[in-house]
């Protein structure tokens, strides 16, 4: 079409033009020219409005838009995302998408709550409070029984400098701020037998680790000669220990929580494959 490059539409009163359909376009897109705004081309017998101009670029997207129905999507009240209307399946009174179904089932099976997650989002699982996980190993993702309910909180770990600055009333204060602070939520998971044994050995060595070399410390403490060359160098491999002890501890968690309220909680700790078989969040 020779004559495409013949546009004009009106701005706050004036006309504004001749401006080619691309830039028409470009227009329409960033909605400089709007389905109400007065459009004219030569060959056209007055200015009209663009919904009534289906000749124009963009002008029969205009239109649809304007007579589509105001909404054809429905949120699947399973994995919360926007989906046709038509490709949602209703059990009762609940809408399931299809990429949802087979969950869904699972859950009606399992006796859990449906839209309560979980989802994936990058490396982390999200998840309403009180939530049963599928019954899958969260390291291998093979199916498993050994249940294990969690209690999850969130404090903020800057306050753990607190601990490391202030010493015993550090700890303290550390503990009463962080009782009040916390918010809190349940789940629980499952790991197949082979790495519940595993965590629990780890959970053991560390725990026995930190025990042994607490008492070392406190034993040393109480000693008056402790400012013998030997003791100062015991002490700070005990210290250090302690730390990777506590590291070692934070990577032992099964859940290591990012965010706790508004919205689902979110945190990092099961493993790709167990997060590849989750639903991605909505927001992903
Ligand atoms: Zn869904
Ligand atoms: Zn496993």
């Amino acid at each position: 079409m020779a004559d495409e490059g013949d546009w004009y539409y009106e701005s706050a009163g004036s006309p504004v033009g001749p401006i080619s359909a691309d830039e028409f376009a470009v227009k329409r897109s960033t909605a400089v020219i709007t389905p109400d705004t007065k459009v004219w081309k030569p060959g056209m017998d007055d200015w009209a409005p663009l919904r009534s101009v289906p000749s124009a670029p963009g002008g029969e997207m205009a239109i649809s838009a304007l007579h589509a129905p105001p909404d054809t999507t429905t949120q699947c009240d399973e994995c919360s995302r926007p989906t046709p209307k038509d490709e949602l399946l209703a059990y009762g009174n609940l809408q399931i998408c299809t990429a949802c179904k087979e969950t869904f089932v699972d859950k009606l099976k399992q006796g859990v709550r449906v839209g309560g997650g979980p989802w994936r989002d990058r490396k982390a699982i999200l998840f309403y409070a009180d939530t049963d996980l599928p019954k899958r190993c969260l390291k291998c993702n093979e199916p498993a029984e050994h249940s294990i309910t969690r209690n999850l909180s969130h404090t903020n770990h800057l306050l753990l400098l607190l601990v490391l600055i202030g010493g015993l009333p550090g700890i303290l204060i550390y503990v009463l701020i962080a009782f009040f602070i916390r918010q809190r939520a349940m789940v629980t998971a499952y790991l197949c037998t082979k790495h519940r044994k595993s965590r629990t050995l780890f959970l053991t060595i560390n725990w026995t680790v930190t025990i042994v070399l607490t008492l070392t410390l406190i034993l040393l403490s109480v000693m008056t000669f402790a400012n013998n060359d030997f003791l100062i160098v015991v002490i700070s491999l005990s210290v250090l220990g302690l730390l990777i002890c506590a590291i070692a501890g934070l990577r032992l968690q099964l859940f290591r929580v990012q965010k706790i309220k508004d919205g689902p909680v979110r945190a990092s700790g099961p493993s790709r494959k167990f997060l590849d078989s989750l639903q991605p969040w909505r927001d992903s």
